[in-house]
């Protein structure tokens, strides 16, 4: 049995009554911007019963103007513009961070009541959910997750409430050790500014919160799967079980949670890239995809879509080598901003950096001639191939690779064209984007703190960007301080099927990098000039693209991009001549098309061609061999009988981009 909690928890629910506090007062304002008088010291759940009992008894949590979050037992500043959450934003970050992180709690208790001499670690909320580490005294089995959930809910049904306390540290420290809870004792040594506890039914927690008033809000809660962890994330620490789990404000959203994950196992590229035969991944070069002939196709189609885009938009190809002395790195801040990302080797006695960015390349082409005015904007692309050493751990499909292929460019130009060139990227991204539907927003980011350069430069910058965005008629956002240490930036994201974010062009301004290396022009002035460096990627890369798109449509890829756009099925032996006869001339009118040779049932090799997601099938029988048709099956469309001209009209102008 545990020590029942002796410290008085009752403390900030007090601290409004006017008997103990006389006169003073303070305010709040709320965010319809009326101000609320409270007494002086009042708490979150104060201002929210000066609001309304039934507010009182939905708030979950208090956000600041900051956008810091509070308990609602903490006393709030004078002045405070806050805003005050409830049950009802469902699906506010904040308020679900709460609420998981409460249910958390609740695991927490549940486990050491279910298995005595569990010793408890952290808990907290993450996207999407929460999880807690413990160390067990026994392995735990999957099955033990469904008597973990049913003690969390039953929990939940008896009602628990949470009560938070500030404590001495020393004490803190006493109370872990005398229970035997080493991870507690080591976390209260290392916690900063004061400790604060939280206690709920038979379970204390060494947490700084917030965390809800009761478990009431918390209406659907799931335990979803276990891991191994190690103690602060380091592999010479003790290991832990790591219970992971989520809870929403309604079974409603748990629901849909779950059918989100549902589909998203299904639309995994990887699954899908096996299933597809498009590539695959080996232990022999980790984070570096083997791609398969048909995984080839649509990358080869990605290709000459950036070349086409490129020629007609006014660039110029160039390809520039992989390898560089290791002082070009250093020239280019990369040696001191981003070594640890790179491989580097030696040979003949020289040191070499393998490129994780193309930009140094870039920048030799254009300082090996002496450039004029006449000759900017200089726009430079390349299908570069880099390097970048992420580790193992976060390794995930194509969507973290090690081996990179950008659609990469760099435009030099001067200060005045800055603005069009970037309205220009802008105007190229969206047109790429919306070839697959992809709703986009922008995100300015801005002057960082530790930056180089002078205010004017950035102002320029900073300015240029923001005109070209609000030329293209775009709404975006602003993160202050984010910009890369050389220049401000547009981050360009898009939305999935399944109402994921992906970030997928970037639009980079850089005044320090032509410095650098040197890199000027003769003006019209006859004086030189250092050009503006615009760095940007649309597709971002190619690899993680394709895998994006991949999931974004579930493996149905649009006909044009399809590795295989038609087959053609003949019915019988007897067909087959007639069959290949038509699949070949389908391949001379621009088809991608093939011709299924198995010896299936015509039923098993219709079902294939489904699973391998081929936009048109063609089968081929006697009616097709006797007369002037073709029966048509359209992916998601069902079969069409059609003329032969009619139906090559309509493969072929799905075929085209
Ligand atoms: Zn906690
Ligand atoms: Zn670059």
């Amino acid at each position: 049995m545990r020590a029942p909690f002796r410290k008085s928890f009752a403390g900030p629910f007090g601290r409004s009554d006017a008997a103990s506090i006389v006169s003073r007062t303070m305010k709040v304002i709320l965010p319809d911007d009326c101000e609320l008088d409270l007494a002086d010291g009042a708490s979150g759940l104060d201002a929210a019963n000066a609001i309304g009992p039934r507010l009182a008894e939905q708030a979950v949590l208090v956000r600041l103007d900051s956008g810091e979050v509070r308990d609602l037992r903490e006393p709030l500043d004078d002045g405070a513009r806050i805003q005050i959450l409830t049950t009802r934003d469902t699906s506010d970050p904040d308020a679900l961070a709460v609420l998981r992180h409460s249910s958390a709690h609740l695991l927490a208790e549940a486990a050491q009541r279910l298995f005595p001499g569990t010793k408890v670690a952290i808990g907290p909320p993450i996207d999407d959910g929460f999880y807690y580490d413990f160390e067990f005294p026994e392995p735990l089995t999957e099955g033990d997750l469904e008597r973990l959930e049913g003690e969390v809910k039953r929990e939940i049904e008896e009602g628990r409430t949470f009560r938070r306390c500030e404590i001495e540290r020393d004490e803190a420290r006493e109370r872990f050790a005398a229970e035997g809870e080493p991870y507690k004792v080591e976390l209260v040594d290392t916690a900063e500014g004061r400790i604060t506890l939280y206690e709920q039914g038979d379970f204390v927690d060494l947490c700084r919160g917030p965390h809800l008033q009761n478990a009431a809000p918390i209406k659907a809660f799931k335990l979803t799967s276990l891991a191994g962890a190690y103690w602060r994330g380091n592999s010479d620490n003790a290991q832990l079980t790591r219970v992971y789990g989520t809870a929403f404000f309604s079974k409603k959203d748990l629901d849909a949670h779950v059918e989100r994950l549902e589909q998203a196992k299904l639309r995994d590229h990887r699954r899908l890239g096996k299933q597809l035969d498009l590539f695959h991944f080996a232990e022999v070069s980790p984070g570096s995809p083997f791609w398969h002939p048909k995984g080839m196709v649509i990358w080869n189609v990605l290709e000459d879509l950036r070349r086409a885009e490129n020629a007609r938009r006014g660039y110029e190809e160039v390809r520039t080598p992989l390898i560089y002395d290791v002082d070009v790195w250093k020239t280019s801040g990369h040696w001191d901003n981003y070594r640890d990302k790179m491989y580097f080797f030696d040979t003949e006695a020289r040191e070499y950096g393998l490129k994780p960015m193309n930009c140094p390349g870039h920048c030799f082409v254009f300082s090996d001639q002496l450039r004029s005015y006449r000759e900017l904007p200089m726009r430079l692309g390349e299908a570069g191939l880099v390097h970048r050493h992420e580790a193992s751990g976060v390794l995930h499909g194509l969507l973290r690779v090690r081996h990179i292929t950008q659609d990469d460019a760099h435009i030099f130009c001067t200060h005045e064209q800055t603005e069009d060139e970037v309205l220009g990227c802008l105007d190229y991204a969206f047109f790429l984007y919306e070839l697959f539907d992809f709703p986009v927003h922008a995100e300015l980011s801005t002057r960082p703190e530790k930056r180089i350069g002078i205010d004017e430069e950035w102002d320029m910058a900073e300015g240029a960007l923001r005109g070209a965005l609000e030329r293209q008629g775009l709404e975006y956002a602003v993160s202050e301080g984010d910009g890369a240490f050389y220049g401000p930036k547009i981050d360009l994201h898009v939305t999935d099927a399944l109402e994921r974010s992906w970030q997928l062009g970037t639009i980079q301004l850089d005044l320090q990098m032509p410095e650098r290396f040197g890199l000027t022009y003769v003006g019209s002035d006859n004086a030189e000039h250092t050009p503006v460096m615009i760095h940007r990627a649309l597709l971002g890369s190619l690899e993680r693209f394709i895998g994006i798109v991949l999931e974004h449509t579930g493996g149905d890829l649009p006909t044009w991009i399809a590795p295989v756009q038609a087959r053609v099925i003949p019915v019988a032996e007897a067909h087959r001549a007639g069959a290949e006869a038509l699949q070949q001339e389908l391949v001379a009118s621009g088809v991608r098309a093939d011709f299924d040779t198995s010896t299936d049932t015509l039923g098993k090799r219709i079902r294939g061609a489904e699973m391998e997601r081929v936009p048109f099938v063609l089968v081929y029988g006697d009616k097709e061999a006797d007369g002037d048709v073709l029966s048509v099956r359209e992916r998601g469309k069902g079969v069409q009988e059609q003329t032969r001209a009619v139906a090559f009209e309509l493969i072929q102008s799905a075929a085209k981009l």
